[in-house]
């Protein structure tokens, strides 16, 4: 049974684990994806505002005066077809001739000064040319949407501001910078997030393909709106996880408990037909003397035979009444009959009818006043003190002393039944009422059956009060008894 339940906690414990495992996984796979759905999010929004931009950027270019674009077709020296786009944009720069440097488009009033001026002289047009080997362009349409956007940035360069602003505009905040890649890019480029923790995510962009400047746009990740988020799914996996380990937990802890219940059940069994033997053959003894003629007529031996007998059958009687005493499970089902005891006497009574084990020295002080008087059920105080002197007795070395004293106070007695015997594990303390409990260390050397101060317990409650116990091991105990009055 032992090893069936290590091995059950063994595979409780990894079900636990593995339960748990998986709801990280599944939970690290949710925070991936949501990552991921963003960064998709992100990357749309990006497109779009780049679109939007180069719209803007189209707008506020003043005067296209001459652009040619021309694209061509043919082999290079290995044979392989080759692309060639070459685009010449001579651009009127307004802004240069009205000395305007902010990002705004023009009013009326200054276009028409512009053309005014662009009239008078030609000489301000600002030309750039450009011839690059697009081989290695996707298509066509892409080489002729770059020799496009060389044109735009000619009119209107690309400004970091401009794009900042958008994004903001979109919630999104990046840090932009501007570059010049190394080789010709075509289309932009999106790096997804490398760490979980403070995860960044960054998109290259191209907007002048033919001189290769890109603009790249890092952003870091907001993941604590991912955690808002994902938080109804994380209370959910956490609620979950909890309450599986305690089901788990308690389920085995309910087998431990049943388990100890029936190793106790046992040993209640072995002890109950021990304990029933010693009067059962006491009687068989007296009985088969009382039948002898030889013996009855020894009116010494007859007297002795009765008493024996007697003591038997009083020994088998106090113990069916302990075991139905013990069998109540509430205590105001326990029958009492309360009268005025003399505490002293009671006590006396109990000492004078201790057995004293052979070869061991028992010294039973009584320093109970002789007019102290409580209200209780004499025989049920009389098993009180009489399962406490046993105890002391039975718990003890070659030689115990036990002392017996009681103080009155308002509304209630205490009585105290002290020993200077083996004492109590501190370990065992908190289980000696239980029913069936036996100290770790007596267990095997003494008989008993773990009902004894379970026993005392109920008795003191049916009474309305209370017993305690202080205990050092190797010193002694005392138990305490509070009766109200
Ligand atoms: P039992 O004596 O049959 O074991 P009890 O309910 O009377 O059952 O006692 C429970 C346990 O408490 C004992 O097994 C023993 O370990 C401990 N105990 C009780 N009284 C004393 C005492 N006076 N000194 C030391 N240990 C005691």
């Amino acid at each position: 049974m032992k090893k069936n339940i290590k091995t059950l906690y063994i595979v409780t414990i990894i079900a636990i684990l593995t339960f748990l495992g998986m709801q990280v996984y599944w939970l690290y796979g949710r925070y991936e994806y949501s990552l991921r759905e963003y960064e998709h999010h992100a990357e749309a929004v990006i497109a779009d505002v780049l679109v939007e931009y180069n719209k803007e950027r189209d707008k506020k270019g003043v005067g296209q005066i001459n652009t040619s674009y021309s694209l061509s077709h043919g082999v290079d020296s290995i044979g392989n077809a080759s692309r060639k786009v070459t685009v010449s944009s001579s651009v009127l720069n307004g802004r240069k001739l009205l000395g305007i440097n902010e990002e705004r488009n023009l009013t009326d009033e200054e276009i028409e000064r512009l053309v005014e001026i662009v009239t008078d002289s030609l000489q301000h047009v600002e030309e750039k040319k450009l011839s690059v080997d697009a081989s290695t362009a996707p298509s066509d349409g892409i080489a002729w949407a770059a020799m496009r956007n060389f044109d735009l940035e000619v009119k209107s360069p690309f400004t970091i501001q401009g794009v900042d602003s958008l994004l903001k505009n979109e919630n999104i905040n990046a840090e932009i910078s501007l570059t010049i890649t190394d080789s010709l890019m075509w289309k932009p480029i999106a790096f997804g997030h490398e760490s979980l923790i403070n995860p960044l995510f960054k998109v290259i962009s191209p907007y002048s393909e033919l001189e290769r400047k890109a603009v790249v746009i890092e952003c870091r990740i907001p993941t604590a709106d991912i955690f808002r988020e994902l938080s109804w799914t994380l209370v959910l996996a956490f609620v979950l996880s909890l309450f599986l380990s305690v089901c788990l937990i308690w389920q085995i802890s309910t087998i431990v408990k049943l388990s100890r219940l029936d190793k106790m059940r046992n040993s209640f069994i072995t002890t109950m037909i021990h304990e029933l033997k010693r009067p059962i053959s006491t009687l068989k003894m007296c009985m088969s003397g009382l039948g002898s003629e030889r013996m009855l007529e020894d009116a010494v031996v007859r007297t002795e035979l009765l008493t024996e007998t007697r003591n038997a059958l009083d020994n088998l009687s106090a113990y069916f009444s302990k075991l139905r005493d013990i069998t109540f499970n509430n205590v105001e089902q326990i029958p009492l009959n309360i009268q005025n005891v003399n505490l002293h006497d009671l006590f006396d009574t109990v000492a004078r009818a201790t057995v004293h084990p052979s070869g061991k020295t028992v010294i039973i002080k009584n320093n109970i006043d002789t007019e102290f008087i409580v209200s209780a059920d004499r025989s049920h105080l009389y098993n009180i003190l009489n399962n406490l002197v046993e105890n002391a007795i039975k718990y003890s070395g070659s030689e115990v002393e036990i002392n017996a004293s009681a103080t009155e106070s308002v509304g209630f007695v205490e009585l105290m039944v002290n020993d200077n015997g083996n004492g109590i594990p501190s370990g065992d303390l908190k289980h000696i009422f239980q029913r069936f409990y036996r100290g770790k260390a007596s267990a095997g050397e003494q008989p008993g059956m773990g009902l004894g101060l379970s026993y005392v317990k109920l008795l003191v409650e049916a009474h309305g009060g209370h017993i305690s116990v202080d205990s050092f091991e190797g010193i002694g105990s005392c138990f305490t008894i509070k009766l109200p009055q």
